[in-house]
């Protein structure tokens, strides 16, 4: 896999690396985040914008790309990265944590989607979320619009798109088909993320599902001419020349087990076992509480492959990803540092950065901290009237574009105005202050301290 992932350091201290996934859509040094565009956009941002952040990757959702526009709509137009104009490395979930991650209480949500249809934007998102953004952390980190299961088996499972009531399947075949049609440069097996809090009994039943299914993702793989190092480019399956040639996709097998240590382990023995060219931890962050999430973590940290990318699936709270990078995790994708942008939580850089005291500050556009402020604050809710005759830079420490030109108050103002524009400034500071979290971290395990 040396040609896919590279690694240049590991930590004398811990499991953390820095290395390099390449892909057809550029190199991504990691430790990364995967910035969250479910519906093939990082939502509020141009790729203009996305490209002056410095965001090296985004992780599309098979789910929603397949209710609208339809995965062969994006194959003929090139892949998700040509259609989206981002053009940048692009991960796809296997549309599993989707389609099952609410089956328990479809029946609520059905009754729910009957009282709420219709196009979200961010106002409505928060009311539909919750109504505060800690207890939107807890519950509901992914995404919101999540499908009405009519049939779950051994096969696959059978839902109804909330976009049309259509009746769409995604077996393990299917899933990697519209992933492959979508053109992510990494695909992730058809899995079943277990609920929380689940049985033992249950838990156990849907991993070995996970195991039976990413045998078969393999094995499709194989036979749609993609051999099992993946490596070779391929055509759609029977038309041959018709579409651009799509890029080279690598398989990730995605680690199940719900909250039971020995379940865990045991999926990650198999998962790693199937030498796919990466691996991918699924089903946390689901509702249970930190403690309990990095624990899953770190009861696989021992078994994940040491030449092989690893991903943590809808994880990327600032607080846990040091500990979780220690665990030996390269990549991670969470919706909440764009989430709470659009609800008006802006981070701030010092006390962001303030969870990585064996750092050392650097010049440039983090600018840390040069001055010291007693216990920084990691994050405002803009928001709030007390904004709104502050005349301070949106983040006093951050030299972003949107904190070197605009205010704490004129923000506030947006908000308040519900203007477009404050969503798009808020995006972009938060994933601005991700990446250089990110670089800092990456500099910080070449110096083997962390
Ligand atoms: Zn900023």
């Amino acid at each position: 896999m040396t040609s896919f992932f590279k690694i240049l350091h590991n930590s004398s201290k811990s499991k953390a690396r820095v290395g390099e996934i390449q892909s057809d859509h550029g190199v991504v040094k990691t430790p990364a985040f995967i910035s969250a565009a479910t519906k093939g956009t990082i939502k509020t941002l141009t790729p203009t914008q996305v490209k002056e952040i410095g965001i090296q990757g985004a992780c599309v959702n098979t789910y929603h790309l397949v209710t609208h526009p339809g995965a062969r709509v994006i194959e003929k137009a090139g892949g998700i990265q040509k259609y989206s104009g981002l053009n940048i490395f692009t991960m796809s979930d296997s549309g599993g944590f989707q389609v099952f991650s609410l089956a328990r209480d479809s029946k609520t949500r059905q009754q729910n989607f009957l009282s709420q249809r219709g196009p979200l934007h961010p106002e409505s998102e928060k009311n539909l979320l919750s109504s505060s953004p800690e207890a939107s952390r807890k519950t509901n980190i992914r995404d919101e619009e999540d499908p009405f299961i009519v049939k779950i088996s051994e096969d696959g499972v059978k839902f109804r798109s909330t976009f049309d009531g259509r009746l769409i399947e995604f077996t393990p075949e299917k899933s990697m088909e519209f992933q492959a049609a979508i053109g992510a440069d990494i695909n992730m097996a058809f899995d079943e993320c277990t609920y929380y809090p689940a049985t033992h009994e249950y838990a156990q039943k849907a991993m070995n599902r996970t195991h039976e299914w990413l045998k078969r993702c393999i094995a499709y793989k194989n036979l749609t001419n993609l051999d099992s190092t993946f490596f070779n480019r391929h055509t759609p399956k029977g038309t041959p020349g018709t579409y651009p040639l799509q890029p080279v996709q690598y398989l990730y097998g995605v680690i199940q087990g719900g909250t039971f240590e020995d379940l865990r382990k045991k999926s990650a023995e198999f998962v790693v076992s199937q030498n796919t060219p990466g691996v991918a931890i699924g089903g946390v962050s689901v509702g249970e509480t930190k403690s309990e999430m990095r624990e899953q973590v770190k009861w696989v940290s021992d078994y994940l492959p040491k030449d092989r990318p690893v991903h943590l699936l809808g994880v990327g709270q600032i607080d846990d990803i040091i500990d979780l990078v220690k665990y030996g995790i390269d990549t991670f994708d969470c919706v909440e540092p764009t989430r709470l942008a659009r609800m008006g939580i802006i981070y701030q850089i010092s006390g962001s950065i303030s969870f990585f005291s064996t750092a050392t500050p650097r010049r440039g556009p983090l600018a840390i901290v040069s001055k010291k402020i007693s216990s920084p604050q990691k994050e405002i809710d803009i928001t709030k009237s007390i904004y709104k005759n502050n005349f301070e830079k949106v983040d006093v420490d951050c030299n972003c574009y949107v904190c070197q030109s605009f205010t704490k108050s004129y923000l506030h103002h947006l908000f308040k105005s519900r203007e477009i524009l404050g969503y798009t400034l808020a995006t972009y500071h938060n994933l601005w202050v991700m990446e250089r979290l990110f670089e800092k971290i990456r500099e910080a395990i070449v110096e083997d301290k962390i």
